[in-house]
């Protein structure tokens, strides 16, 4: 049995006191946060140890009890009489960024070590351990009590002792089916927020191997994601490699444009205050639109993935690793926009992979390099070209491209979500028994006309500029292939 969960947001109604109370109550959960996270960088072998077994090992450091009179590092020296669940939460918040900043800091010293073994000078600095500390209290069981749907009782340091306090909660009720797991107290902006997170039992997914090797009926999605025009362009396929259907998701031009204006209306008002003062967010409202904005539509996207993958009984999503972003050259409008864009990516990946996941959906990832520089036919070099150019050379970014061997023509990103789907098979030794179609090129097409044979002919700016709301539009737009080889839009 595997679990799928989600989180359960609710707005907490309190009085002014009682924020007071939650802010007091958070900062000693990251002062003994940070203290156990120091207590790990003196005694590094804790993270060697599981979970379960690091949290005895922290305990015997800090924790003073008869047997253990004088532990090595006493959390006395923090706070008396803080409760047993709130330090084990406190605990394993700690050991969580612990074991973060000690991969990174592998992974710095691995990729150093590699530089020097070149001979060259390393100039990456290492990663530092958290500066601050900003975590959500989370409230194990013991701290929370008498939960109904728009109450519930939770125990907090009021800044001068512990207290039991009533609240009021507003917002979503809960789903049925689903458990209760340990809640968190939120802060943002200047209200506070439960965020539970509820968990559902579901079957397990096949595993992917299994499903290849037991399933010969099974199909994919592979995603393309882009930065700008459409956000992801996702194609299904069957074992034999043919193609059942595309769609383009998500206006990415639009999403650019909105930022950028943002992005632009935050340089101009810190050019006129010409200071920033230090510790406080400036244009915390237009930043908030662009975090919301991003955070929705990433959401949206996300979601749209999985129910194209679902409507066409897809049990697995095919995306490709992100790489790294390469910074682009401009205004600080347009190197913030690109950068958040970038970002964007990965959001919908995360997404997709947990919303699949509840679905039943699994999700894997191939290595990016050349899926849209190369034909999805024969693996040939594209030309890259916007519509009314000649196709040659490799434009970045263009709409179209063509095969410089085969001559096949297709949308660049649909193309590249082909490649990533081949590049899946390949992994697993599938041979295609059909390739992605060709559309016919130019010439053909002349011909054709030439030879009063009506042709449609595929329309890619207007499949390009889906809106995510046009849902009958979309559907109507898939791709088929009729019984004479040739394809068309539908
Ligand atoms: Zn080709």
């Amino acid at each position: 049995m595997a679990k799928a969960t989600i989180t359960l947001r609710q707005t907490i109604d309190t009085r002014l006191e009682a924020q007071s109370y939650f802010a007091a109550n958070q900062a000693l959960f990251n002062k003994v946060a940070a203290f156990y996270f120091d207590v790990i960088q003196a005694h590094v072998g804790v993270l060697d140890l599981s979970n379960k077994e690091a949290l005895t090992a922290l305990e015997k450091l800090t924790h003073t009890t008869q047997r253990n009179p004088h532990p090595a590092m006493p959390l006395t020296d923090i706070g008396e009489d803080i409760p047993a669940m709130f330090r084990r939460a406190a605990i394993n918040a700690a050991l969580g960024s612990a074991r973060s900043f000690s991969a990174h800091l592998d992974k710095w010293r691995k990729r150093k070590e590699k530089t020097e073994a070149k001979g060259k000078k390393c100039k990456e600095r290492p990663p530092i351990p958290p500066r601050a500390w900003n975590k959500s209290a989370t409230l194990y069981a013991g701290m929370w009590k008498e939960r109904m749907d728009s109450s519930i009782c939770i125990k907090v340091w009021t800044g001068t002792c512990w207290s039991w306090i009533s609240v009021r909660l507003t917002g979503r009720e809960m789903p049925d089916g689903f458990q209760f797991c340990s809640p968190q107290l939120v802060h943002r902006g200047d209200r506070w927020y439960l965020h539970t997170p509820i968990e559902q039992k579901i079957t397990s997914p096949v595993k992917i191997e299994k499903q290849i090797k037991t399933n010969p009926d099974i199909k994919i999605c592979a995603i393309d994601l882009n930065m700008d025009g459409a956000l992801a362009v996702c194609t299904i396929r069957d074992a034999e490699g043919s193609v059942l259907a595309t769609k383009f998701i998500g206006r990415g031009q639009r999403a650019n444009g909105f930022r950028k204006l943002q992005l632009g209306r935050i340089a101009r008002n810190r050019s006129q205050t010409g200071i920033i003062e230090q510790g406080v967010q400036d244009n915390a409202d237009l930043w908030a639109k662009i975090r919301n904005y991003d955070e929705n539509l990433s959401h949206l996207v996300s979601c749209r993935i999985v129910q194209f993958a679902q409507q066409y009984g897809a049990s697995l999503l095919i995306f490709e690793y992100l790489g790294n972003l390469k910074p682009e050259k401009g205004k600080y409008s347009k190197r913030g926009n690109s950068k958040r864009a970038f970002w964007m990516k990965g959001r919908i990946f995360n997404y997709a992979k947990y919303k699949a996941y509840n679905a039943g959906i699994l999700t894997s990832r191939v290595n990016p390099k050349d899926t849209s520089r190369t034909c999805a036919k024969c693996g040939s070099p594209v030309a890259r070209y916007n519509e009314g150019e000649k196709p040659e050379g490799y434009q970045m970014g263009a709409k179209l491209s063509k095969c410089s061997v085969c001559a096949r023509n297709d949308h660049s990103d649909r193309n590249a979500s082909l490649q990533i789907g081949n590049k899946f098979f390949a992994r697993y030794g599938i041979i295609l028994q059909e390739k992605p179609p060709t559309l016919p090129s130019e010439s053909e097409r002349a011909e054709q006309s030439a030879g009063g044979a009506a042709l449609q002919e595929p329309t890619f700016q207007a499949v390009g500029q889906l809106s995510i709301t046009g849902r009958a539009r979309e559907q109507q737009r898939a791709w088929h292939r009729p019984q004479n080889g040739k394809l068309k839009v539908g």
